[in-house]
């Protein structure tokens, strides 16, 4: 008899769960991810008990036809990318067609959408059951998707027991909804937790309104001593806001980086910044930062790690010494008393 089977699809998907879903954090990201690829304007977020409870994400955006329901819960199923040549190129934060199907497999998943403007019926699927067949029924819903994701990790007990506290749960949560209203000033926000509302940002479109955004997510202190950059050197440009030395922090605890839109840590990026505070900080302070660097995506590989965390630059010494020198310029040009502060 043969040793060998076939994994059900129900497995390959809750093991590849593994890589992307962490925690309730890591639904949000991938749930709003996909809002925001589906171009919506407003973005909704409910969550009950950190997150572990309830997750609910309702959008604007274009939806999804009752046909394509099943499949926008199947693995390596996607609208975004066709062939390899779209991936050198991938405008969207998500295409490898996988977080819907691992998120369903590791809770019970609702998706209800309505992709016709005109109407006020949509429809259902819920994804609970154990080979992921997925029943769609009819269900009321304006233009746009809404996403409910209950009890996570309610039949992968390993997985559950890695959870922290309510709070610490909600707090990385919270991080990843502040990364992604810092990333999409023209989409609006808001993030409830049990009931509770915690943020409410409206759509930023002038520059006061989006610092007003940065300040109500990195507070108020950031703002008032950050300076804000623009470097374009093309390809390459670099802006946002770099806190003053003055503005140090005792943990890398307000540090956000985005390449072309997408959240990144990367190491090279670190160093860069590191150096350029390098003389004006001191020793075991850390700098505080919102910046965003914009290239060629063909010049960038987005697809080094599942979660998209990281990047691989093409030609990453000349990204390295246009960051540092960016920085080190506005850095140097800053005395004290100076009025180029943010606001100015
Ligand atoms: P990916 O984002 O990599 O394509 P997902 O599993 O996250 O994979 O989503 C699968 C597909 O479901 C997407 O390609 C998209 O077509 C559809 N989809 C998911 N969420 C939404 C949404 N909020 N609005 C519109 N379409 C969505
Ligand atoms: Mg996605």
């Amino acid at each position: 008899m043969s040793k060998i089977h076939r994994l059900s699809t129900r497995l390959a998907n809750q093991i590849a769960a593994g890589e992307v879903v962490e925690r309730p954090a890591s639904v949000v990201k991938e749930v709003l991810e996909n809002s925001v690829d589906a171009g919506a304007t407003r973005i909704e977020v409910d969550v009950e008990a950190g997150g572990t409870k309830l997750i609910r994400v309702r959008d604007d955006g274009m939806g999804i036809a009752a046909d394509d329901l099943p499949l926008a819960l199947a693995r390596h199923a996607t609208s975004k990318i066709t062939s390899l040549e779209d991936l050198e190129s991938v405008g969207s934060l998500g295409f490898r067609g996988e977080a819907l199907a691992s998120i369903g497999s590791v809770s019970r998943l609702t998706l209800t959408s309505n992709d016709q403007s005109q109407s006020s019926e949509g429809n259902s699927a819920l994804c609970e059951g154990r080979d992921m067949e997925v029943q769609v029924k009819p269900a009321p819903h304006p233009r746009g998707t809404t996403v409910e994701v209950r009890d996570l990790f309610f039949n992968t007990p390993a997985r559950r027991k890695f959870l922290r506290t309510e709070k610490t749960e909600f707090n990385h949560l919270e991080e990843v909804v502040k990364r992604l209203a810092l990333s999409r000033f023209d989409v609006g926000f808001s993030l409830r937790h049990n009931g509770r509302s915690i943020h409410n940002l409206k759509p930023a479109l002038t520059q006061a309104e989006c610092q007003h955004r940065v300040a109500s997510v990195c507070g108020p202190a950031f703002m008032e001593q950050a300076i804000h950059i623009d470097h374009d050197r093309p390809p390459l440009r670099l802006w946002g806001w770099v806190g003053l030395p003055t503005f140090s922090r005792s943990q890398a605890d307000l540090q956000y980086f985005f390449v072309n839109g997408r959240v990144i840590r990367d190491k090279l990026v670190a160093h860069a910044v590191k150096q350029a505070y390098r003389d004006v900080l001191y020793h075991g302070r850390h700098p505080a930062f919102v910046l965003y660097l914009e290239l060629d995506p063909a010049q960038v590989d987005v697809n080094v790690h599942p979660t998209k965390h990281e990047v691989r630059f093409r030609d990453g010494r000349s990204v390295h010494n246009f960051i540092f020198s960016s920085l080190h310029r506005a850095l140097a040009d800053v005395r004290p008393g100076q009025d180029s502060l943010a606001g100015g």
